[in-house]
């Protein structure tokens, strides 16, 4: 194949999702802009009740961004100074980022290096006396180990934040993410299963009071304004966004199944090659937020895959554990050695709903001989 005829399959591309539902969209943003209630108000609430529908839990709570939802839920069950909170290391940063700059302490757990979830079997040895919650993280839409990190903090009385952001939907036993926990927090990036037009978040729970504490922390912790009941932040949900995502839920399933579609055929493509496929453990309904392999020989492959026009991408090149801005919590290398493999393995490829069965395939076919 020469240059010019040489094909390309995007890593995501967004305008594909757009373009069938642009009218739509349109037409409930102009419902806001008609209605001019920005901020919170009767969209948010709308999509709201949606949200927990979806969830199953019994309240949701929109706010501004996957990292104001983990704040949020974090400030609600009063995590600050002298409190540690046990993560894993490979996640966003959001995830640790939230716990330090609450004044805690992240303490990196290893992850099952089948799943990437948080391994429950290295749980215990990170509880101490300071430990104020554990924070399990359904990394890649695939939900971690529930039912054991629950037995875990339910034995040990410590409360579990669920890190939903790219699980929506995702199952595990029939139920959802967001539904194990105490608190679940998700993200409506752009790049989630769910995506917003710009930055989006919610918070689902079961708890009536965790639930009204955080739809009092989202706008600075009032009831009535101007009368301040806790020092909040302001993690309000915009309308638009709310419309936008109040018209997307409706199609999330689709775009759920579609990616399901096409992990079967990169999974079907790569049996029995070097490399290795998603693991999905038993009982789980991933929603592939991600599909990320493993390879050996990760960056020579990225690079074939690269000149082969396949889109690629890292997540996550360095632990949490290690990044210089947490230092002063005295990570090192050779602390979590299933996460730092990982780190050098992992290797994310498209996925995205509207790929055509023919992209999928020679993304599947140029990964398996660019690992031979
Ligand atoms: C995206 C993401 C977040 C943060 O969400 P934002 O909406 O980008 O703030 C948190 N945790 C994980 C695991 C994520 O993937």
């Amino acid at each position: 194949m020469d240059a010019t005829t040489k094909r390309t399959v995007k890593l995501l591309d967004l305008t594909a999702q757009y373009l069938p539902i642009r009218n739509e969209i349109r037409r409930a943003i102009d419902e806001v802009c008609d209605a001019q209630a920005l901020i919170l108000g009767p969209h948010v609430e709308k999509f709201e009740k949606h949200l927990a529908e979806y969830c199953g839990t019994k309240h949701a709570i929109g706010v501004s961004s996957g990292t104001d939802a983990l704040l949020c839920a974090m400030m609600a069950l009063d995590v600050g100074p002298g409190d540690e909170v046990i993560c894993p290391s490979f996640t966003f940063f959001a995830t640790a980022g939230c716990i330090a700059r609450l004044g805690a302490t992240p303490v990196f757990a290893e992850i099952d290096p089948r799943t990437f979830n948080l391994d429950p079997a290295d749980l215990p040895k990170r509880i101490t006396s300071k430990t104020k919650a554990i924070l399990p993280v359904h990394l890649f839409g695939q939900v971690a180990n529930m039912e054991a990190i629950n037995e875990i903090a339910c034995k040990n009385n410590l409360p579990v934040i669920e890190d939903a952001a790219q699980a929506i939907g995702a199952r595990r036993n029939g139920r959802k993410a967001c539904a194990h926990g105490l608190i679940g927090c998700l993200s409506f990036y752009p790049t989630k299963n769910l995506g917003a037009f710009g930055d989006a978040g919610g918070i689902c729970t079961n708890d009536d009071k965790l639930a009204e504490k955080c739809r009092k922390l989202r706008v600075h912790g009032s009831g009535h304004t101007y009368y301040h009941d806790y020092i909040g932040g302001m993690f309000r949900l915009a309308a638009i966004q709310a419309a936008v995502l109040d018209v997307k839920l409706k199609y999330l399933e689709g775009w759920h199944e579609a990616r399901r579609r096409n992990a079967v055929i990169y999974n079907e493509i790569l049996a029995g090659s070097n490399v290795v496929t998603p693991f999905i453990e038993e009982g789980n309904w991933s929603i592939y937020n991600q599909y990320v392999v493993r390879v050996k020989n990760r960056d020579e492959v990225k690079k074939k895959l690269g000149e082969a026009g396949v889109g690629n991408g890292i997540y996550y090149p360095l632990g949490l554990h290690m990044q210089k801005c947490f230092s002063q919590f005295g990570g090192k290398e050779g602390d979590l050695p299933a996460t730092e493999l990982a780190c050098k393995e992992v290797l994310a490829l498209p996925i995205y709903p509207e790929l055509h069965e023919d992209e999928v395939r020679y993304a599947a076919e140029m990964l398996r001989e660019a690992a031979k």
